[in-house]
């Protein structure tokens, strides 16, 4: 099907047979897809997607083939080169493949495995980059990433290795010592042990904390806790992943910006929740 979408004032590029275009489909929220991505749903013959793919995406591209990858990020994957080689055949069939991956496909999604794949095998691509869970998802909570009174610099961190295990690799310390805030990514089957080598690097028990489920959709859920009491809160509150968890005083600005409360109503809880007094008055 060619469909490729038409708005004024842009040169939007036609996904021609046997590329293969691998795009972010963002955190959940359809909303949150990118131009090249819609444009790339219009025209697809094939897609092929991720388990965090929200399922109505794949209604905007009712024409085309929908084949589940069926992985879930973190979970260790024998099948990610079944993927890679499998979009490959389907280049050389000639189809317009579009490789569809949750949040941004080059944030701890593999995308990049699958792009050099396609590449070694002279798969003519294009990347298409997506809001990652880790800053939109933040988003979605009222949790700016970055916020001038509390962080230069944020630290994206993923909770398992390939192995599914917690990552040895990882240097807590200097991660405890050197980001104000910590975004965590497929960090709950082993929050205890996060937390716990953050809380060993010096990290102070009362730092807020956010577990955001399921951002951006309609199951979000956003759990405001503290380093010390995390763990124990996941765990009795039932949650479950795909989770974000952010590490860090910006966290507090929800009470000022929890904008999805203040939609349904509700005021905002605090309107200068890190003490730095109130803007001005307006003339
Ligand atoms: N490429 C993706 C990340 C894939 S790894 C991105 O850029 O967002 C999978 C992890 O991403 C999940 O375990 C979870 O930590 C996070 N994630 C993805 N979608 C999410 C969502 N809607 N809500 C919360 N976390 C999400």
């Amino acid at each position: 099907m060619d469909d490729s979408i038409t708005l004024p004032g842009a040169d939007w590029p036609v996904l021609e047979p046997g590329w293969v275009w691998l795009c972010g489909a963002g955190p959940g929220d359809p909303g949150l897809l990118t131009l090249h991505a819609l444009n790339a749903l219009r025209q697809a013959d094939v897609v092929i997607y991720d388990a965090l793919v929200d399922a109505s995406i794949l209604d905007w591209a009712p024409a085309a083939e929908h084949i589940y990858a069926g992985k879930r990020g973190g979970k260790p994957s024998a099948d990610q080169r079944d993927i890679s080689l499998r979009l490959v055949d389907l280049s050389r069939a000639g189809r317009r493949v579009l490789r569809l991956k949750g949040g941004d496909p080059f944030v701890f999604g593999r995308g990049g495995e699958e792009a050099q794949t396609l590449v070694q095998h002279g798969v003519p691509i294009r990347i298409v980059p997506g809001i990652s869970a880790g800053i939109g998802g933040l988003a979605y909570a009222g949790i700016p990433v970055t916020h001038r009174d509390v962080n230069q610099s944020v630290t994206f961190v993923t909770g398992h290795d390939q192995s599914g295990e917690a990552p040895s690799s990882l240097d807590w310390r200097a991660i405890a010592a050197g980001s104000q805030v910590i975004v965590i990514y497929m960090g709950m089957k082993h929050v205890e042990r996060i937390s716990g080598a953050l809380l060993d690097a010096g990290r102070p028990a009362d730092e807020p904390c956010a577990v955001v489920t399921a951002a951006t959709t309609g199951e979000q859920n956003v759990l405001e806790t503290t380093l010390g009491t995390m763990a124990g809160d996941i765990a009795a509150s039932g949650l479950e992943p795909p989770a974000i968890l952010c590490v860090g005083r910006s966290v507090l600005m929800r009470q000022a910006l929890d904008w999805q409360a203040m939609m349904a109503g509700h005021p905002a809880r605090d309107l200068d929740p890190l003490g730095r007094g109130k803007p001005a008055e307006s003339a």
